[in-house]
């Protein structure tokens, strides 16, 4: 096993044992240096080696240490905003070749768990809840959009007498089922894709933090121990691109939020809580979501934190938010609690682009890049070997900097508590 450990969740308690990974030492020369092994970077360093170029990868903690090993492994349709919200930003058909990469970034997982056998429990099947009438509204109008806009004949709307026998919750009053999004175990994801980029050549190297890029016509990335000169860097670091270059951190906002879950419930109890085994969210602007475990917990996430800081308590506010949609879960200890960052654009839509014509980087899936991320990391590979027509839809979308420079977080926490409020309502 490795020298650092996984970040503590039922993740990591449950993760595919993997092999130990060294730092970086001394000076290595590669075709591509990625940075970041998440979903972004792993598929990245996993598509550019299938191409046939060389690759180093390097991650600050672990493999899987970022958002991408501790999500709440919900595969989601679409996009934060709807593709009619995208149109206004980028043109009618550019939202929808958007469109249909997302719908290709799905597929992508159910892809590469058969192709590389990643035992990731992925599972179809996803429940989009309304706790309200709005909510409702809401959900007509995107089934509406999927259907006769898009043509997307996976999702419809479900009353609240069937939404009682796929769920045993009394908070709906309806909702969208949908087929053709799901749920995975994202560590064990994020694993498996790392153990298949190393069997086409990709060198991974853990432990190794970038603490410096020098740009040129042969970008190296620098970490406390060595060098990797590359004819292109990647960089995937999401939430904490600020570490490897200040102007990336700039354009996303990273917001912690949490996870827990139960002891394990038994198959029958926690089959009578979810007896059509969907992975649910609601869809308030601050979401709640869940699932069940492969061994029978209940998986709750929710609640965020804008404040950049883990406030005390926020466990027992996550189980109290939980307990209000399971009452029947009071007796129930939870026993894991985690939290990670979210990375946000102001749009709410992925970031992607060139820092240099050799320097990309994909960041700010906004809540959607269990899917979206693994895309991101697709098309650098594709910008790399010189088709970036795909990548390049992506970088079209106008993004605004977070305004406020370092005031921007009690900016963020300001307008935040009007979106909890309007949830309230
Ligand atoms: C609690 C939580 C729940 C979520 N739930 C969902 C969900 O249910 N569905 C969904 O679609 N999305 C969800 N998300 C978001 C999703 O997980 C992310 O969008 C996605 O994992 C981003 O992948 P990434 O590879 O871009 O970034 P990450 O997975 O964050 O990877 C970035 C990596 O870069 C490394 N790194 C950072 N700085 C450096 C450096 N200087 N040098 C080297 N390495 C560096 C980090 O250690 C990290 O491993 C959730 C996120 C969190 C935190």
């Amino acid at each position: 096993m490795s020298r650092l450990p996984h970040a503590a969740s039922w993740y990591s308690a449950t993760a595919t044992p993997v092999p130990d990974r060294p730092a970086l030492e001394g000076p290595v020369e590669c075709d591509v240096c990625v940075i970041g092994a998440g979903y972004t970077g792993l598929s990245a360093a996993l598509h550019l080696a299938e191409r046939g170029y060389s690759v180093v990868l390097l991650e600050a903690q672990r493999v899987g240490w970022g958002a991408s090993g501790r999500n709440g492994g919900q595969i989601v349709t679409g996009f934060n905003p709807s593709i009619g919200t995208l149109a206004r930003l980028v043109g009618r058909e550019d939202a929808h070749r958007l469109w249909e990469m997302s719908e290709e970034a799905k597929a992508l997982i159910a892809e590469r768990v058969a192709r590389h056998a990643i035992d990731c429990d992925l599972r179809w099947g996803y429940l989009f809840a309304a706790t309200k009438q709005r909510h409702e509204r809401d959900l007509a109008a995107i089934e509406r959009e999927w259907r006769e806009d898009l043509g997307y004949a996976k999702a419809r709307r479900v009353g609240a007498d069937e939404v009682r026998g796929l769920v045993a919750s009394e908070r709906y009053l309806g909702g969208l089922l949908d087929e053709g999004s799901g749920q995975l175990h994202p560590l064990n994801y994020a694993l498996g894709l790392a153990r298949a980029a190393e069997a086409v050549g990709v060198r991974i190297f853990e432990g190794s933090p970038v603490t410096e890029i020098e740009r040129g016509p042969r970008p190296a990335a620098i970490t406390p121990g060595g060098r990797v000169t590359a004819r292109y860097l990647a960089i995937a670091a999401n939430a904490r691109a600020d570490s490897v270059l200040p102007e990336l951190g700039a354009r996303i906002m990273p917001v912690s939020t949490y996870i827990l879950t139960t002891e394990p419930l038994g198959e029958a109890r926690a089959r009578a809580l979810i007896p059509s085994g969907l992975a649910v969210a609601d869809v308030n602007f601050v979401l709640n979501y869940y699932r069940l475990t492969s061994d029978h917990r209940m998986l709750f996430g929710g609640g965020v934190s804008y404040s950049g800081r883990d406030m005390p308590g926020l466990d027992s506010a996550l189980r109290r938010t939980m307990l209000r949609y399971f009452p029947q879960l009071a007796d129930a200890r939870t026993e894991f609690f985690w939290g990670g960052h979210v990375a946000i654009t102001m749009n709410r839509t992925p970031q992607f682009g060139r820092v240099d014509p050799n320097i990309l980087f994909a960041q700010g899936y906004s809540g959607h890049g269990v899917a979206l991320a693994g895309l991101g990391g697709k098309l650098i590979a594709e910008a790399v070997a010189g088709t970036a027509e795909r990548f390049d839809v992506f970088a079209r979308i106008p993004h605004a900097r977070f305004p406020g420079g370092h005031l921007r977080t009690p900016l963020l926490v300001a307008a935040m508590a009007w979106y909890r409020l309007r949830d309230l309502l």
